[in-house]
């Protein structure tokens, strides 16, 4: 039994090995595609469970399979992969489509994390704060009108 049948979409072929080696010993089908073409097709043909995406990729970039994944009406969670100095472009990322992004260089325990933290096929992502503030928090008004 597996847990699904994740696409990782990496062009750096050590972080690629890396990354599936430990992905399978976590129980995943893992199908690897080097350059953004060869991922574009495999991601669009909508067989994946879970997309890992990294952003610089050679003929076809991150954030426009992206975009052909979601306009192909297909609602499978995917993680852009991104090196810090890119954090910034993430949110045209989530725009696009993306479900979360994890920062390279990561840890496997974080992308382990990370992938425990996938929920299956939703998008649903909150965006509100969490922060509610209880109302009168002064000591100096406790007389209610
Ligand atoms: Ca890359």
């Amino acid at each position: 039994m597996t847990h699904g049948r994740l696409l990782l979409i990496e062009d750096e072929p050590a972080l690629a090995r890396g990354l599936s080696d430990t992905l399978r010993t976590q129980g995943f089908e893992v199908t690897i595609a080097t350059d953004g073409a060869q991922g574009l097709d495999a991601a669009t043909r909508g067989t994946a469970d879970l997309i890992l995406l990294d952003v610089m990729l050679p003929k076809v970039n991150g954030f426009e399979i992206c975009r052909a994944v979601r306009a192909h009406g297909l609602d499978v969670p995917i993680l852009m992969l991104t090196a810090k100095r890119q954090e910034a472009d993430v949110v045209l990322g989530l725009n696009l489509g993306a479900d979360d992004y994890i920062i390279k260089p990561f840890s496997c325990r974080r992308t382990r994390r990370s992938h425990k933290c996938v929920p299956a096929p939703s998008r649903a992502r909150s965006h509100a704060g969490d922060v509610r503030r209880l109302p009168g928090g002064s000591r100096g008004t406790t007389g209610d009108a």
